[in-house]
């Protein structure tokens, strides 16, 4: 009698969706006929963690959580902080009629950056200065280990933006001014997701493993060739010029099983990204295959504005319509909601809209096995910024140093560096500071200054490289008489920008920030000195240039300043090349590599080299 009234119920208990034997599309298939249109519409909802707790998902059926740096779980949270907050959000998911896992992301844009303690690689446009794909692949699976290690399977990276003008606030995010640099650079996605398999289909999102992340290719698309480099701005390039110079990167990311694309804020010949049918569902959909799902950007979908006076119901209809299947809202989740109810009770967003999108983001949380493992491994903890995380890191930092000048005439280079010195003098405001070393999305979105994270600064890297016997004197902004009187055998002057991100960091003049060209003069004016610039790109530095004895590109280095002292003083040679046109002045710009008047104070792929010093 037990078995007759349990027979029917069992059978109905077979959740075949839960079967990881299953293909993906059959279980998408079960999971979907079963899903209601609260439950569909809260899978396209990504809310920010401090609006989000178990009781929201359980209550909307989110089906995202984003956040990164900030007071939640705050700066200096250890990894199991990370996991509790992000397991805590997810048992409300769980707990939901269908328990579909909820997908967590993240800003990991250099190594896990939000994360106290975290290995801090370089940003992007040093890794673009290596020309080493593998080397950022490499980069993209110690990035995703870390990541995992807080329990957070997707990260919004990498960003494969094609900036033409340095004047933009986010050219560290790119790998470089040339296509082609940034469509090898594509690597860091197989880095982060895994290899796809030979016979894995075009478009389709792969993610290997426990160990692995859900990658997210952005800005799509032209968000690097916006007019004079203003961030979220306006695109103005034809056709032609779109497809040839800003999408070939999603041709690669998509090859390579990018599971996500990221649309960009910015607008293409004066229509908004968000709302580009045409390009997100004809071009990226349908012409690329490309299987995964479209997240928009932060409030991307409010920034829809046309018509003029159009209200966000009317955005969120554009937005959806145009192709986005997530909505990274990130805070009003009740008034998305209920706009996406109406609009679709209304007919004015079709059903089959909606289950294109529900049907992308459940084909990445079963690929990315969320189903199976939707809590996170703590045996994972451990890898937050391991010893093998910063060897890599400050291979990394050494591959990226771009030689710019070596001598002031010939046979009278000053690089490598003696480490046997009688005194040397450090100085510059970016010496011995972790922060500055780090820049922007780190810790703290804008970046911070000090000891924000743990790692070593480049003062604390020329202590350590330097003979015992060699005394190191470390001034920050010294007077021009010390430095004279001092006698010091050659000083190490480090300068350049503060940290930034996004459109804080949009600049017209790029100049070098004071107090660096004045303490440049006074420096290199008393003793030989070699130049390191700290910055996101190219600044203005042709009028300190010939005061110079030796000048290197050391862009946003991150965590292990060691990578940058093992080239200074011969260990290593240098070998990184330009992954962007130096300019000599601002009214040049935009300027890139093919451009007809090119006349560069170093032109793109510019980079001295010298051998190792001393044999390892
Ligand atoms: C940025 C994205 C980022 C997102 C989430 C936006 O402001 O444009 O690159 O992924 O915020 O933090």
């Amino acid at each position: 009698l037990l078995i007759l009234f349990w027979a029917p119920n069992r059978e109905a208990q077979y959740m075949k969706y839960k079967d990881p034997e299953q293909p993906i599309s059959v279980r998408i298939k079960d999971l979907m006929r079963r899903m209601t249109l609260p439950e569909k519409i809260g899978q396209m909802t990504q809310i920010e963690r401090g609006v989000a707790s178990a009781q929201v998902m359980q209550d909307y059926f989110i089906g995202s959580v984003l956040g990164g740096g900030g007071s939640v779980p705050g700066p200096q949270a250890s990894p199991e902080d990370w996991v509790n907050m992000v397991n805590g959000f997810q048992k409300g998911s769980l707990a939901t009629r269908l328990g579909i896992p909820l997908i967590y992301g993240i800003d990991a844009v250099h190594g896990h950056n939000n994360v106290y303690k975290a290995t801090i690689f370089p940003h992007n446009i040093g890794l673009g200065a290596t020309r080493d794909p593998l080397l950022v692949k490499r980069i993209g699976a110690a990035t995703a280990l870390e990541v995992r290690a807080t329990g957070i399977p997707y990260v919004f990276a990498p960003c494969v933006a094609v900036c033409r003008d340095p004047r933009w606030g986010r050219c560290y995010e790119s790998y470089g001014e040339d296509h082609n640099l940034v469509q090898q650079m594509t690597e860091i996605i197989p880095g982060l997701q895994g290899d796809v398999p030979a016979n894995h289909s075009k478009g389709v999102p792969y993610v290997s493993g426990k160990e692995k992340v859900v990658a997210c290719a952005k800005h799509f698309v032209g968000d690097g060739g916006t007019r004079d480099g203003i961030d979220e701005n306006n695109t103005i390039i034809n056709r032609h010029g779109l497809l040839s110079i800003h999408m070939p990167p999603y041709y690669n990311s998509i090859i390579k099983g990018v599971s996500t694309v990221m649309v960009s804020y910015s607008s293409w010949n004066g229509v908004k990204m968000h709302a580009n049918a045409d390009l997100v569902t004809g071009f990226l959909k349908n012409t690329l295959r490309f299987r995964g799902f479209v997240i928009s950007d932060w409030q991307g979908i409010d920034r829809i504005t046309s018509p003029p006076g159009a209200n966000y119901t009317y955005s969120v209809q554009a937005g959806i319509n145009a192709g986005i299947d997530m909505v990274m809202v990130p805070y009003i989740y009740t008034e998305f909601i209920n706009d996406l109810t109406f609009l679709v009770d209304n007919n004015f967003i079709p059903m089959s809209r909606i289950d294109d999108a529900v049907r992308r983001i459940l084909r990445v949380k079963f690929a990315s096995g969320l189903f199976e493992n939707p809590l996170a491994d703590l045996s994972l903890v451990d890898q937050i910024g391991k010893q093998e995380h910063r060897d890599l890191a400050r291979e990394a930092v050494r591959k990226s140093l771009v030689l710019l000048k070596n001598g002031k005439g010939t046979n009278d280079s000053l690089l490598p560096l003696p480490k046997k010195a009688a005194k040397i003098l450090v100085s510059g405001s970016h010496a011995d500071n972790l922060g500055y070393q780090c820049g922007g999305w780190t810790i703290q979105w804008q970046g911070a200054s000090g000891n924000i994270t743990v790692g070593t600064t480049i003062l604390d890297a020329v202590k350590s490289a330097v003979d015992p016997s060699t005394e190191v004197i470390y001034s920050e902004n010294p007077d021009g008489n010390f430095v004279k009187d001092s006698g010091f055998s050659y000083a190490i002057v480090v300068v350049g920008e503060p940290p930034y991100a996004e459109t804080a960091g949009d600049n017209t003049n790029l100049t070098l920030p004071d107090p660096g060209p004045g303490l440049i003069q006074t420096v290199c004016g008393a003793t030989k000195c070699v130049v390191v610039i700290i910055s996101g790109r190219p600044l203005v530095i042709e009028p300190y240039v010939t005061i110079m004895d030796a000048l290197v590109a050391a862009w946003l280095p991150g965590t292990e300043g060691q990578g940058i002292t093992d080239v200074l003083f011969g260990d290593y040679g240098f070998t990184g090349k330009l992954p962007r046109t130096w300019f000599k002045s601002v009214d040049q710009l935009p300027m890139n590599v093919g451009d007809k008047n090119y006349y560069p104070l170093f032109p793109f792929g510019f980079g001295l080299t010298t051998e190792p010093k001393v044999t390892r």
